[in-house]
């Protein structure tokens, strides 16, 4: 693994710098990506985050102005730097780009990372991406009240609101740090868990119904199809929240929500406590996380999907 020293020296030698997360990107990958474009453009860089669209609630993020949904004309990187993304598929449509560049850093905190840049930081205990980026960053670059935000709500968004096992005396440390700058934190925690569209709430209010239960009450799953999103007028980025809300069934101990991305192809989005590695689950399928959050991408039928995945599940009882 490289050193912060190392993926420094490297920023110092480039001038133009491209900056992005994961496709469908969440509140660590939009966070972390636009603090950091924000910072190294305090450092005279000139930076962009091309990212993929996302829901509207991270539009409370602050960009600096800095984010683009596609390549901006004449932008031509020598250094492309990937933030949470755990391989060059996650990458989305820009791994062809991040391919193409001379220089690249991976910088991430996912276990199943596969070490893709040329120069890599992985820290699978570190609660965020934004957290590694905070490090990153602490006593290098300026910080700001918009870095400031980008990096909180990426840090809140990861762990739960500090809720999650990731969460550590550091992460705290940190967030304590965010807060002595200008920033309203209080809105930011509201508006990421706890405000939602009326769509959102009745596609939770579905999946409810359809809860099931199996190995005698550890697994729990539900599902969602593209039908259903169509009759609610919602879309997948309105789901997030029965992924949660389901692993919290009292006596569940895995959980599998499965939700159709396009025809005929489910996102199984997977949680789990000490009992289950649900990275190692997500990784029969072709996909990965972390032990207690993965996720991967399955073709068949929600009732079939959910009976292969727990059956990889039951051998690890
Ligand atoms: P999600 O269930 O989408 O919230 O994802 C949980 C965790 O698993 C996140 O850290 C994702 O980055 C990761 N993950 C989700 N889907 C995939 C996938 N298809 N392949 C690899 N990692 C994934
Ligand atoms: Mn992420
Ligand atoms: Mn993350």
């Amino acid at each position: 693994m490289s050193t912060f020293n190392e993926i420094r020296t490297l920023i110092e030698m480039s001038d133009v710098i491209a900056i992005s997360g994961h496709t469908s990107p969440d509140g660590d990958a939009i966070g972390s990506c636009c603090a950091l474009a924000m910072a190294l453009k305090e450092l005279g860089k000139e930076t962009a985050v091309i990212i993929d669209e996302f829901p509207d609630v991270f539009h409370i993020i602050p960009t600096g102005g800095l984010l683009y949904h596609s390549l901006p004309e004449g932008f031509a990187p020598d250094l492309y730097i990937a933030l949470d993304c755990g391989d060059i598929e996650r990458l989305g449509k820009n791994k062809e780009l991040f391919s193409q560049v001379p220089n690249t850093i991976n910088i991430d905190h996912h276990r199943s990372n596969t070490e893709f840049g040329k120069l890599n930081y992985v820290d699978e205990d570190a609660s965020s991406t934004s957290e590694i980026v905070f490090k990153l960053l602490y006593g290098y670059a300026p910080f700001n009240n918009d870095i400031a935000s980008a990096l909180y709500t990426g840090i809140i968004y990861d762990t739960g609101g500090f809720r999650h096992s990731s969460t550590t005396p550091a992460t705290m440390a940190i967030a304590a740090e965010l807060m002595e700058y200008d920033f309203n934190f209080s809105d930011i925690y509201n508006k990421v868990f706890f405000t939602r569209k009326i769509g959102e709430a009745k596609a939770l209010g579905l999946a409810m119904e359809r809860l099931e239960t199996c190995l005698n009450g550890k697994g729990v799953y539900t599902y969602i199809t593209l039908e259903d999103m169509k009759r609610l007028g919602v879309g997948s980025d309105d789901l997030h929240e029965i992924t949660g809300f389901i692993k919290g069934i009292e006596g569940c101990e895995v959980s599998a929500f499965v939700y159709e991305k396009t025809p005929d192809a489910f996102k199984v989005s997977m949680r789990s406590d000490e009992s289950f590695d649900v990275c190692k689950i997500c990784g029969a399928f072709g996909g990965g996380g972390h032990i207690r959050a993965a996720g991967c991408t399955v073709e068949g039928n929600p009732m079939d999907i959910v009976e292969k995945v727990f059956k990889e599940a039951e051998k690890q009882l």
